[in-house]
């Protein structure tokens, strides 16, 4: 079975403080994983170090960073480079999440030499992708998701695709409050599956984890994780919330 993530997106947010007592609230009342089930836990980079010492004792729980630059290394202040994740025992990192492309206006080669740099340096990129809402009523999301994949990933060999996990997002449903319905985000998660499998075959696109984020709460979770090709979520403002995020893992497969 593909593995199941439940991902959380802390975004800018909490002091370090709140930050440790999140972490520690979730993982004492957590279900104890499934061999298939993963936890991952996306902050800020200030506190990669403490979160990773935080669950360094835990199965299935790993730390992400929320972004990398897309160069090796050099004159890029204020950046934070792969290398610099991979030395300090980071195993995920988020990339092209929809806030990051509107805000820092990261574009899909950007995301392409992103993955690589990651790839190289053994971290699995949490790849997003997904449509905004005018593109949604255009009826274009899927030409739109599908240029997003073929234009940061499919140059990868197959032995790295299936180290990418895909993160759906789509822009209407992020912070709004507003999910997708567990049909929309299945059909679109098949979607991308067809279109994996249409360039790299059936058994590898088997093989990748799509999640579904934007407003997934302790309340919807269940229904969208269990669409057949939903492999768990990105998760952001429930995140936040201890008790939210604990009733999310535990709506994983
Ligand atoms: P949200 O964010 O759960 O607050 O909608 C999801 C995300 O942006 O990753």
């Amino acid at each position: 079975m593909r593995k199941q993530i439940a991902a959380a997106n802390w975004k800018m947010n909490c002091t370090y403080q709140q930050g440790e007592k999140l972490l520690d609230d979730i993982l004492k009342s957590k279900p104890s994983l499934q061999p298939q089930q993963t936890v991952i836990f996306a902050v800020p980079f200030p506190y990669l170090i403490m979160a990773s010492s935080a669950v360094a004792n835990e199965n299935n729980v790993s730390v992400a960073a929320q972004n990398c630059y897309q160069k090796k290394s050099g004159a890029y202040t204020g950046e934070v480079s792969v290398e610099m994740l991979q030395s300090i025992g980071i195993r995920y990192c988020i990339i092209g999440h929809s806030e990051r492309r509107e805000y820092f206006h990261e574009t899909n080669a950007d995301l392409a030499a992103k993955t690589d740099l990651l790839l190289e340096m053994d971290i699995r990129p949490v790849f997003c992708c997904g449509e905004a809402l005018e593109i949604r009523e255009a009826g274009s999301q899927n030409t739109w998701v599908e240029q997003q994949l073929q234009e940061s990933l499919f140059h990868l060999p197959a032995e790295k695709l299936t180290r990418i996990v895909i993160a759906y997002e789509p822009i209407w449903a992020i912070g709004t409050g507003k999910t997708a319905s567990a049909a929309q985000a299945q059909e679109m998660h098949a979607f991308i599956r067809g279109v994996l499998a249409a360039k790299y075959g059936k058994e590898i696109a088997d093989e990748i984890s799509i999640l579904y984020g934007g407003s997934v709460k302790a309340a919807n979770a269940k229904e969208i994780f269990g669409q057949p090709d939903v492999d768990g979520g990105l998760v952001g403002g429930a995140s936040l919330q201890a008790e939210e995020f604990v009733s999310i893992i535990s709506a994983l497969k």
